[in-house]
This record gives C-alpha cells, sequence and structure tokens, in this order.
C-alpha cells in the first residue's frame, strides 16, 4: 500500500526561485491542458491524453508565448498533465454517478493567487541523498529527516504552504500488516464541541474532546482572519495579516493531524469495522470557526482512518452526510424537527431521552448497515448507547490517548 513521508525542506535562495518557476510552469500546463480539454470537449472532439500532452508541453515549447517551459524539468510538466487528466476524469466519473460522495464541480483552473503551490517528481526526476533530495534541473535541496523513509519512494512532491515554508511529500509502497479480527464495530460522530462521539457495537460510548490547547489556536485564528478581512487589499497590514493567518492556519493543521492520527490509531485497532459520516461539515460550520479548517480537519481523518484500514486489513464505511443523523431517534426511526447546534439532549415522542452526538453515532452505524452487531446483543444496548442518560451527567470527556466509559 501507498503511504505518503512529509518532511520540512530548506531550499537556498536560488532554489526556491527555481521552484518558484516550476510551479508557475506547471500552474500554466494544468490550465492549458484542462482548456485544451474543456475546448475538445465543447467541439465534440475526443482528445487523448497523449494528444493534450504533446499539445501543452511538447508543441507550446516550440512557440513563443510558452518558449519558457523549456527552462524547468519536463518531469514535471508532465506530471501537471496527469493531474489535469486526473481532475478530469473525477468531474466526469462524478457526474456519471461513477464516483461515491459528494459531486465534484468541474475543474477549477490554478492561480498564482492560489495559498499552496506544488510540483511532482516521479522516479526519474529525483534521487534521495543523505542530506535531502536531488531534484532535476533544481539541485540539492536539504529536508530534516524527522523519521526515516521505509523504502525507495515512487515521487515526491514539493509544495510551498501559504506561510511560506516548504515541505517534500513522498509517496512509498510499505507493506500491509494485518490485525487479528477485532470483536466490535464501531460508529463516529464529528462534532465541534467534541472531536468525535463514539457508539461501539458492544456498548461502550465515549467522547473525545477536541484538546484544549487545539480549541486556543482555533480562537486566535478566526480572530486573526476576521481582522485580515478588513483590511484594504493591498495594504502592507493585509500582508501583515495574510502571513499571521496562514502561520496559525499551520498550527491548527499540526495539532488536528497530531490528534487525528491519534484517534484513528485507536479505532481501527480496537474495532473490525469503523463508521463515518463523509465530511459533516455542511451546516456545522457556518459558526464562527473557519469553514476551511473544518473541512480540511475532517477530510484528513477519514484520509488518516482510511490509510491505517488499508494497512490492517479493517474497513472504514462513509456515510453520506445528508443521512439526518442528528434529527432521526434511533431508537424508533421516527425524523424529527431539525436540531440547532445548542439543542445537546432531547425527548423523543417515543419517550427516549436522548443525547445529541451518541444519538447520531448510533445512527451512523445503523446508516452503514452495521445494525445487526447491536440488535443481536439485545434490547437495551442501542437505547443505552443514544441515550441521554445519568451516565452522561454532564458530558464524559476523554482524551484521545485514554478510554472509555460503559454505557
Ligand atoms: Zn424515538
Amino acid at each position: 500500500m501507498l503511504k505518503r513521508y512529509r518532511y520540512r525542506a530548506y531550499p537556498t535562495g536560488d532554489q526556491q526561485q527555481m521552484l518558484a518557476r516550476s510551479f508557475g510552469c506547471s500552474r500554466v500546463v494544468f490550465n492549458d491542458a484542462i482548456a485544451a480539454r474543456q475546448t475538445a470537449r465543447a467541439a465534440g472532439v475526443k482528445i487523448s491524453d497523449t494528444d493534450v500532452q504533446k499539445q501543452v508541453v511538447t508543441e507550446a515549447k516550440r512557440t513563443l508565448e510558452r518558449a519558457w517551459l523549456g527552462e524547468v524539468s519536463s518531469v514535471v510538466l508532465v506530471q501537471a498533465c496527469q493531474d489535469a487528466r486526473r481532475a478530469y476524469r473525477n468531474f466526469f466519473d462524478s457526474l456519471a454517478g461513477k464516483r461515491k460522495g459528494r459531486r465534484i464541480g468541474a475543474p477549477r483552473f490554478r492561480s498564482r493567487r492560489d495559498n499552496r503551490q506544488s510540483i511532482r517528481f516521479t522516479r526519474n526526476g529525483f534521487t534521495v541523498t543523505r542530506r535531502g533530495v536531488r531534484l532535476a534541473k533544481i539541485g540539492d535541496v536539504k529536508l530534516e529527516w524527522s523519521r526515516e523513509l521505509p523504502s525507495e519512494p515512487s515521487s515526491v512532491s514539493v509544495i510551498r504552504e501559504a506561510d511560506g515554508r516548504y515541505y517534500v511529500s513522498f509517496v512509498v509502497d510499505v507493506a500491509e500488516t494485518p490485525l487479528p479480527e477485532a470483536p466490535t464495530v464501531v460508529g463516529v460522530d464529528l462534532g465541534l464541541a467534541d472531536l468525535a462521539a463514539i457508539a461501539r457495537s458492544d456498548g461502550v460510548r465515549e467522547k473525545i474532546a477536541a484538546p484544549r490547547h487545539l480549541r486556543k489556536v482555533e480562537r486566535r485564528l478566526a480572530r486573526a482572519q476576521k481582522a485580515l478581512s478588513r483590511k484594504q487589499k493591498g495594504s502592507s497590514n493585509r500582508a501583515k495579516d495574510r502571513l499571521r493567518v496562514a502561520r496559525l492556519h499551520r498550527r491548527v493543521r499540526e495539532t488536528r493531524l497530531d490528534h487525528h492520527h491519534k484517534l484513528a490509531k485507536r479505532l481501527i485497532h480496537e474495532n473490525q469495522v469503523v463508521a463515518v459520516e463523509d465530511l459533516a461539515v455542511s451546516g456545522l460550520a457556518r459558526t464562527w470557526l473557519a469553514k476551511s479548517v473544518h473541512d480540511a480537519g475532517w477530510s484528513i481523518l477519514l484520509r488518516v482512518l482510511e490509510e491505517k484500514a488499508a494497512q490492517h486489513g479493517r474497513q472504514v464505511i462513509r456515510i453520506d452526510r445528508w443521512t439526518p443523523s442528528t434529527r432521526t431517534c434511533s431508537h424508533c426511526g421516527r425524523i424529527g424537527e431539525a436540531k440547532p447546534l445548542h439543542i445537546r439532549q432531547w425527548t423523543c415522542d417515543c419517550g427516549a431521552h436522548l443525547d445529541r452526538d451518541y444519538n447520531a453515532a448510533v445512527n451512523i452505524l445503523d446508516a452503514a448497515g452495521l445494525a445487526e452487531s447491536l440488535n443481536a446483543r439485545g434490547g437495551d444496548v442501542r437505547l443505552a448507547l443514544a441515550s441521554a442518560g445519568p451516565a452522561e451527567t454532564g458530558t464524559h470527556r476523554t482524551d484521545p490517548d485514554h478510554p472509555v466509559e460503559a454505557a
């Protein structure tokens, strides 16, 4: 299975210039490739991948307006073509209903104003060295080897983040290490106040708090974003604020990633199947918290979960985010009124007194087709898992590393 290994990179001034040029060329090729496909589609003409590449790389280099494409590694340009092809294919598969999950929009053109710039080198464009990585037409870039690469990588991306830091991300094929079968399955409701509420088929439930530190940085980020939005375009204060936002973004991202790794590791080790909502952001994130942060956070958690599941022989089931997991009573199945965020518990007409998050987690188990695992255990497990019972006075919160509460 393929895994990513990411390291901080320290390109020299010259290398940064060369990278900037490569980002730019890669962007132009990507955009030209998308445009070529769009034009062909509008004209009702089929255009092959080879044709696109020939047109936007090989032939483009011979023209006056695109001659400068020759200054950067062609490996990078070919990869930009591949990216465009994939973006286009995902779009069409999504249109045709061949792709699971939410609808994907038509491929967006890349902009020089995009916060994150990246290029990719395949095997023939880089060599791993003792101090870092040797990139075609860029040279030896120094890396901080924070952990060892397990084997030869098949490709490497060079990324410049919005805060000006550089990273490289290697794709490495690692061996699978299946775990012995686990007795339980679990439904996970991802939230804002809590990182997650967990309902396990053996009647164990748990709420995992977002770490205090993370919440603090998130609040600072929200304030910084507000400040940024008030600044005049093009002013020097705006540039300063933008950098501050980017730095805070990174801190939120890194802290979050760390916690997601711990959570994913536990869920995958303890359970045979993990059911989780596919980006429940729609309604939730329209609070004062930055939407993009949550979007990113959750999709990263899903990715980490799936990565670990693949590695350990487990299964992750994504639930459509339109399933009204919050409004449906997990005891009787009745779909109630929409529940604003501040309602943490309520009583259904059937008499069940429900905890918002645990109820959602049980519904997610159901939606994943795992209801059997609960029903098999007899009548009360389901209700005990979802109820706002006395065991739940206040909210019992735990650290991702630590344990569980029996319902
Ligand atoms: Zn009910």
